[in-house]
Parts: C-alpha cells; structure tokens; sequence
C-alpha cells in the first residue's frame, strides 16, 4: 500500500471525509449501472469515467476493490417517483422488439461504449431480472419487520417508520418531491408521499412483459430493491462506497438506503461518491430531450472517445460540466498534442526509481484529494518537463496511465513513429517567433508567421493553455 490518506466528498456527511474502508487494504464499491432501454449518452458516461477512475486511483494506492454493478433490466418507470411507464416496455415498443431483446442489445451497446472510453469493467455486473428471488426474499423480511406494508395488490415502503428518511439531503421535503410533483395522478394507495413500491403487482400496464409469481401475486420488482439486493449479494451487509449521479440522490438512494438498513438494522454504507451532471447550454443532458450525444455520434463526427475523457477528467467530478462542441475541438487539441509529444520519448537513460516515486505520490495526491483530476493531469505535464531520463518519463506515463486510461502509451505499444523532432522543433520555434512579435504588437509579422505555416500544413490554434498546432 502507498503511504498516503484519501479524502472524498461524502454525500452522506456533506464533507470531505478521510477515506477509511471498512477493512484495512479492502474496498467494497458499488455502481448504480444503466437502464438499458436505450444507449448511454455521454452524460451518463461522465459518471462511469469519474467512478472508473476513482476505482483506478484506489487500486493505483493499493487497495484491493471488488466492484459491483447492476443492470436494470425491469422496474425503472419513467418517473423516479414511481410512476409512469417501464422504460424498457418503453424502448421494447419503440423499437417493435421484446423487453429481453432491448435488454441484450443496449447491455451489450454499453459494454462497448465503456471498452472505447477504457472503463473497466465492474468485477461483478449482474442484471435484476437475475435476482428476482433475491428481491423477492427482503421484501418479506421488510414486511415482517413492519417496514412495508400491501396496499392495492402492491408493496409499499412505508417511510414514516424511519427516524430520518432524508439521509442524503438536507433540502427541503417538498424541493425534493420532484418525481411525486411531476405526478398526475397520485398513487393513493401509499399512506405516505415519500413511500415507494417494491413489488408491483397491479400494474397500470396490462402488458407488463416481464412477470414473476411472488407471494403477493404475479409482478415485478420496483427499481430501488434491485442496487439494495444486488449489492448484498456480492458484497455482504457492509459497503465502503457507492458511486453515481447526483440524480440518484433522490429518490434512488435515498430510498436504497431506507431498505438497506431497515433490512439488515444498521449502516450500511460509509461513503457515498455522486458525480454532477454534463450539461448542454440548454440544460441537464438527458435520453429525452434535446440532442442525444452518443460515443458513437462522436465517432461519426471524428472525434476520438478518448477526447472526450481528457475532456470529463479535466474538470471535477463535483461540478457541473458544460459540453459544446467548441470545448470539446479544444481538448482534441491538447490530446493529440499531448500524445505526440509521449510518442516523442525513446526508451534512453534508466529508471530513476526514487524520483519516480515522488512523481507517483505526486500524482496520487492530487487524486487523493478528493479525485481532482486535472491537477493530476498537471502533474503529468510538469513530469513530462522535468530533468528526467525518457525511460523515466516513460515510466512514469505509464504508471499514470493506469489510473487515466487515455492511452498514452499506445505509440510505443503500435510502434508508431514519433513526430518528427526536427518539424517540433521548427514550428515550436516559428510559435515563440510569434508569440514575441505579438507581444511588441508587430501584428504583421505574427500573421505573416502563421500564414507561412498554414503554407506547410501546419494550423495554428491559440488557446488559454498556449498556441497549439497541428500538421494536416
Ligand atoms: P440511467 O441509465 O438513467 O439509470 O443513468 C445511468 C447513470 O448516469 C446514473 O448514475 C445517473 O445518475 C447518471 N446520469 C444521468 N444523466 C446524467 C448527466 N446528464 N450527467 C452525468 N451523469 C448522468
Ligand atoms: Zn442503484
């Protein structure tokens, strides 16, 4: 284990706590994964890249992480608040096929986004249409214990039985009843506002594809008993972090926490890790509305899925992030950039391996302060300037690598050729040229400089990180 103390922002405690699993060397992570009705937009995708790197930054310090996700597969109406339709009848009817069908295709869709944005796959990823008699199991002992309670053929969670509900928030009530607001006709057989289902067995939908015998009738699960049970199953009674979106506060988790630790009848998990939204100038990027950015529409355009990781990991997972596609040219440009100038190390000189060190305690610092990722990204630009030997660098790119996923290191592994040092070093040169008449406002000679490159192929970009370029 590397010797160094991890602080994360804990929803549950509204700070940043030290980050202590529950046992030493050991993490317990769980990830609320994708309703699989339709593909992942990037937005969502943000939040598997940051949960992927804290998982990486974990192992990268020495923990040994057992990583758990579901896939819901059933139960997750259109609204949180429980009503609606189920998203995946939904995706089944819009594309004439069945729910199982759905299911495969968009899992597997998935799958393949996160493999192109090199996000690991979770340790156990299991389906809810799996754990039906999981469900099934602690729904009875939440009504044993008066926890739940039939109502209207339907099984309820009855919040009012919880000292404090609102674990997770410190809004107020009615800021929260988003899903119950947005609701036109009210559930009335819950006996609370906040109570939600866990096992539905009137549905509103009489072709509900996806049914199962339960003790309360033929039904099927509500969404939140699914990440509760399929959590236990993989990770036993005690959890040390649970990832997400911060639109999984509520009602998803806050709810996964009242039939967790009314279920097992103490805490349950210690810290609770939500990434903020991706944003476009209109608003929260969602499936419904709006352009659906897919990685696959990235590809269409051009872009390389790996620069719109660079782009995720250069700003903090706790902020809201606007997407355009201006901002994403721009991160284009500094990957490449950053990439040739990787490509550009020869394997010369010896591993320096105490200065490596401090670089690799560098760098786990800065993501060991609660996941900043873009001042590890400064760290690996200061290394790449240092008096180092290139087999360091290269080294130390590596290593980094583990935890960024950017593949830095493909153009040593595809032997590609490295640019060529003398056109760096050239138009590095005419840059600084440049850069010189600017500043003595000798504009001509500045705009005669560029219009020479352009001559060769060679574009000028001026950004806030310097004039970047790139030879086309
Ligand atoms: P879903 O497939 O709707 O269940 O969502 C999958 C994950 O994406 C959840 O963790 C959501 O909280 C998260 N999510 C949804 N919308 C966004 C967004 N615009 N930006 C970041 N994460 C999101
Ligand atoms: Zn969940």
């Amino acid at each position: 284990m590397m010797d160094i103390k991890t602080y994360l922002y804990n929803t549950l405690t509204k700070q940043v706590d030290e980050f202590v699993p529950n046992e030493p060397g050991k993490v317990a992570m769980y990830t609320c994964g994708p309703t699989v009705y339709h593909y992942a937009h990037i937005g969502n995708l943000r939040s598997y890249i940051m949960e992927d790197v804290l998982e990486k930054y974990l192992r990268f310090v020495g923990y040994d992480v057992k990583r758990v996700m579901n896939i819901t597969d059933v139960g997750h109406l259109t609204s949180d608040g429980d009503t609606g339709e189920d998203k995946m009848l939904k995706g089944a009817k819009r594309e004439h096929k069945t729910v199982m069908d759905i299911a495969r295709f968009y899992t597997d869709a998935f799958m393949a986004d996160c493999e192109k944005l090199s996000i690991k796959k979770p340790d156990v990823v299991e389906p809810a249409t799996n754990c039906i008699p999981e469900f099934i199991h602690m729904i009875e002992v939440l009504l044993e214990k008066g926890y739940a309670y039939v109502s209207g053929e339907n099984v309820y969670f009855d919040t009012s039985k919880l000292d404090n509900y609102y674990v997770l928030s410190s809004q107020k009530e009615e800021e929260l009843q988003v899903g119950v607001r947005d609701d036109v006709d009210e559930d009335t057989n819950k006996k609370n506002k906040t109570d939600f289902v866990l096992w539905f067995t009137k549905s509103k939908f009489d072709n509900q594809e996806l049914k199962w015998d339960s003790p309360w009738g033929v039904g099927y699960p509500g969404w939140h008993i699914e990440c509760s049970c399929i959590s236990m199953k993989h990770l036993g009674e005690y959890m040390d972090i649970h990832c997400g979106g911060v639109d999984n506060i509520f009602p998803h988790h806050t709810n996964e926490i009242a039939q967790s630790e009314s279920y097992t009848g103490h805490k349950w998990c210690n810290y609770w890790f939500h990434v903020n939204h991706l944003n476009t100038k209109n608003g929260k990027m969602s499936k419904s509305k709006g352009e659906f950015l897919t990685v696959s529409l990235l590809e269409e355009k051009g872009y390389n899925p790996m620069a719109y990781r660079f782009f995720c990991l250069q700003s903090h997972y706790r902020k809201p992030l606007e997407f355009s596609w201006e901002a994403l040219d721009n991160v284009v440009t500094a990957y490449d950039k950053l990439v040739k100038r990787i490509a550009n190390l020869t394997e010369e000189g010896t591993v320096d391996s105490s200065a490596c060190e401090e670089y690799e305690k560098k760098f786990a610092g800065a993501l060991a302060n609660d996941m900043n990722t873009s001042s590890a990204i400064t760290v690996l630009y200061d290394m790449l300037k240092a008096a180092l030997s290139d087999a360091s660098k290269r080294h130390l790119v590596a290593r980094f690598d583990e935890v960024l996923s950017l593949n830095l290191t493909k153009a040593w592994e595809n032997g590609e050729s490295a640019v060529d040092d003398d056109l760096s070093a050239y138009v590095e040169g005419k840059i600084a040229e440049r850069a010189a008449a600017k500043k003595a406002k000798d504009f001509a000679t500045a705009d005669a400089i560029r219009e020479e490159l352009a001559s060769q192929g060679i574009v000028l970009k001026d950004t806030r990180e310097g004039t970047l370029w790139e030879k086309q």
